[in-house]
């Protein structure tokens, strides 16, 4: 017997009843982003590894450790994007779509990272991200962070997230910092990790990012970014301070926020929960005005964030699940009645475009049948039986009351019309 052949650790099928979630998920950040007028770009999962060596950085650990890169037949170095942000900005310059204008773009999809799988931390696994481009000011980092709450508080979140936000300063500043970080750590090198020794040089930012508990002193006495920081960054993140209370919108200043990549200025952000274990964060951006050049672009301010799909739905369900009966009718029906089931369902969907309706296709008992009706959680079983139908009746019966009724089938039609949802 040959091996059966499995789907690669870290990457997850998705089916019924989870993908019903999935979709609820999706049709609500779909339309926060629609009313908060960003449009959607759709771009490749496979781009030049060059693109994120250049701009998540070299030094990051996603560069270091966890692309899926490998060599085309072309002899060309290929990568299975990590993120959205590089490949946006990237797809944005080819297409003349940032140069002196505004553009508010969203993108949905997966995204591919070589790290340990558990809970909550897959190897592809799905973002929507939205990127703000061409708008330096202040309230475009709020408007962003204002719209992810908007999502949050669309699913009956926001009382289970919590949002810490920092400032990186302007590129000057954040150079004046790191100089400082190093020769900090410098002076306690016996005190640092492995981890934090080889990221030293390469990025001392991302040691501030350690979670290891022995260093948890060494951290909260490094020299902090305020410190370096003009009175124009300080006053930039007054303005988004005050702008967030202004909306009601609660955050914890965390100087020691600094987000891993190296393309981030000024505002950073994250919402995490304490509700999912160790894999806590489930949105996170920032401000990256100098990517857009560093990619050979002109010039261009840019604002954005990428929220983790698989988490956030693990949140809402944990906390409020989303419904799972999307199955409006399912037609059973007698043998003899197969034909009239079918046309019987085409006439109902027309009826009721909203709803889902399904008819037993092939031969099986009513009971069998019926089993299925339930399997499939259907909110209502309609028989059509040979008595009943040459009298015109039809019996229906509320599969979660168990609830049976019998009417004529015109007062039927009526009452499924009656109930017609909108488009
Ligand atoms: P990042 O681009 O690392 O800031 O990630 C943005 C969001 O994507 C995070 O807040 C997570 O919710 C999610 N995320 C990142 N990496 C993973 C992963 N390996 N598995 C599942 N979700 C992830």
């Amino acid at each position: 017997m040959s091996q059966t052949i499995r789907a690669i650790r870290g990457m997850n099928d998705c089916f019924a009843p989870d993908i019903h979630a999935w979709q609820q998920l999706e049709a609500i950040l779909v339309r926060a982003t629609k009313r908060y007028a960003f449009d959607e770009i759709r771009f490749p999962i496979v781009e030049s590894t060059a693109l994120f060596k250049r701009s998540v950085g070299e030094a990051t650990d996603i560069v270091e450790k966890e692309m899926y890169t490998f060599e085309d037949k072309n002899g060309e170095f290929l990568t299975l994007r990590p993120e959205g942000t590089a490949v946006c900005v990237r797809a944005c310059i080819e297409h003349g779509l940032i140069h002196n204008q505004i553009q508010k773009l969203w993108y949905m999809g997966p995204m591919f990272r070589h790290e340990r799988p558990q809970k909550g931390r897959y190897r592809q696994f799905y973002q929507l991200g939205v990127e703000y481009f061409g708008a330096e000011s202040w309230d475009t980092d709020v408007e962003v962070i204002a719209l992810f709450q908007h999502i949050l508080n669309q699913l009956g979140l926001d009382s289970f997230t919590t949002l810490e936000i920092n400032t990186l300063g302007a590129p000057p500043e954040r150079k004046a910092h790191r100089d400082a970080l190093v020769t900090y750590f410098e002076h306690h090198h016996d005190k640092l990790d492995e981890d934090s020794k080889r990221r030293l040089y390469r990025n001392p930012l991302r040691i501030l990012d350690s979670k290891n508990k022995e260093m948890k002193e060494l951290l909260e006495d490094a020299p902090k970014i305020q410190d370096y920081m003009g009175q124009e960054s300080l006053n930039r993140f007054e303005a988004v301070l005050k702008a967030l209370s202004g909306l009601g919108i609660a955050y914890q200043v965390n100087p020691q926020l600094v987000r891993g990549l190296d393309y981030y200025s000024h505002t950073v952000f994250e919402w995490s929960t304490d509700r999912l274990g160790a894999q806590s964060a489930v949105c996170g951006g920032g401000r990256y005005d100098g990517l857009v050049e560093q990619l050979g672009g002109k010039k261009t301010p840019a604002v954005g964030f990428a929220m983790g799909l698989e988490r956030l739905l693990e949140l809402k369900q944990e906390v409020a699940p989303f419904s799972e009966g999307t199955l409006e009718l399912f037609i059973v029906s007698d043998e003899a009645l197969r034909q009239e089931a079918l046309k019987l369902a085409q006439e109902l969907r027309e009826l009721k475009p909203s709803a889902a309706v399904e008819t037993y296709c092939g031969e099986a008992s009513i009971k069998a049948q019926l089993k299925r009706a339930n399997k499939k959680l259907a909110q209502t079983a309609l028989f059509l039986t040979t008595d009943a139908w040459a009298k015109g009746q039809v019996m229906f019966k509320d599969l979660a009351t168990g609830e049976q009724k019998e009417a004529s089938f015109k007062e039927w039609q009526q009452h499924w019309q009656k109930n017609r949802d909108a488009l």
